[in-house]
């Protein structure tokens, strides 16, 4: 490591003085953020390789206020998770997403299942199962319409804590899987206790499938050992017509990403799911 001028040293200063001032910012106008009615969901379809048809989607927070614009959920989340208010946040969306899917079958559409990111922190509080119980029994959502989305960070500082959630959330009914697949070294060992049902491919290694043959090594991989466990994939972030070839001639089970559709507010994707 170089060791820093002094030019360097203020110039670093600065743009960590610049961060802590834009994180305070956020975590202060991101309290009022549900309230002020400046939050949003939006939809992703995920889309079974086999029967082409949209089998699930994705729930994913927007949030623009009239002083910031629109801020990027890579932006907001680290800032609502390290200030606490992703709790509520978490459950505000968890709410939404719930009664969306209720929504979407009261009007006959296709059943899908409903997929809803939960944070680590959010996975950590005790009563995380219950809250998720009694969400979908207010909303009226069978559990099996609902699954949490997890990183493979959840079980990293408390691997028995996981599993109990995990158990809990599965027992009540509740499919659980793994987001961004492959990034976090989870062994084969802690799949198999944590109750698992689909492993979600991260998108660094779907997006360059078709030239790097590294990245299809890997892909390959893990949808083979997912399929001798008996879970379900999905790749993520799929833009191209080669990307999608060679994911199905792999037999990955689902897929998500622009090549089909990118986000969409409920209105667009009712529309979609009618034109099926
Ligand atoms: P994620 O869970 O991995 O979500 C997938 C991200 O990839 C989304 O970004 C989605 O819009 C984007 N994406 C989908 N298809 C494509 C594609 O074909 N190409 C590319 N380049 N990107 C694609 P988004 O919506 O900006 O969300 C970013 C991250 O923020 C999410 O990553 C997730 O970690 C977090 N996030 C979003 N909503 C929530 C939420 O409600 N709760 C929590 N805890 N985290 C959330
Ligand atoms: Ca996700
Ligand atoms: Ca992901
Ligand atoms: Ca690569």
């Amino acid at each position: 490591v170089k060791r820093a001028g002094r030019h360097d040293f203020r110039f670093f200063t600065a743009a960590m003085q610049q961060r802590a001032a834009r994180h305070l910012q956020l975590v202060n106008a991101l309290r009022y953020a549900v309230e002020r009615d400046q939050l949003r969901v939006v939809y992703q379809p995920q889309v079974s390789l086999k029967s082409g048809r949209v089998v699930g989607a994705e729930a994913l927070l927007r949030w623009s206020t009239p002083e910031l614009g629109a801020v990027s959920p890579v932006e907001f989340i680290p800032a609502a998770e390290e200030s606490g208010l992703i709790i509520p946040i978490g459950e505000w969306v968890l709410r939404q997403a719930v009664r969306q899917a209720r929504v979407w079958l009261d009007a006959g559409l296709p059943p899908l299942v409903m997929a809803v990111n939960l944070s680590a922190i959010q996975f950590r509080s005790a009563d995380l199962p219950s809250r998720v119980a009694q969400i979908l029994y207010e909303e009226g959502l069978p559990p099996e319409y609902l699954e949490l989305e997890l990183t493979e960070g959840v079980a990293l500082q408390d691997p028995q804590g996981a599993i109990n959630t995990m158990t809990q959330l599965h027992d009540r009914g509740i499919r659980m899987s793994i987001d961004d697949f492959g990034t976090g070294f989870s062994s084969l060992s802690h799949l198999k206790k944590f109750k698992v049902y689909k492993l979600k491919i991260d998108q660094s290694f779907v997006r360059d499938i078709s030239t790097d043959a590294e990245d299809k090594a890997i892909v390959s991989a893990i949808i083979n050992m997912a399929r001798s466990l008996g879970l379900t994939t999905i790749a993520e972030g799929v833009e191209t017509v080669e990307q999608l070839d060679f994911l199905r001639e792999q037999l990955c089970d689902e897929i998500q990403g622009y090549h089909f559709s990118k986000p969409l507010l409920p209105e667009a994707f009712r529309a979609l799911l009618e034109k099926e």
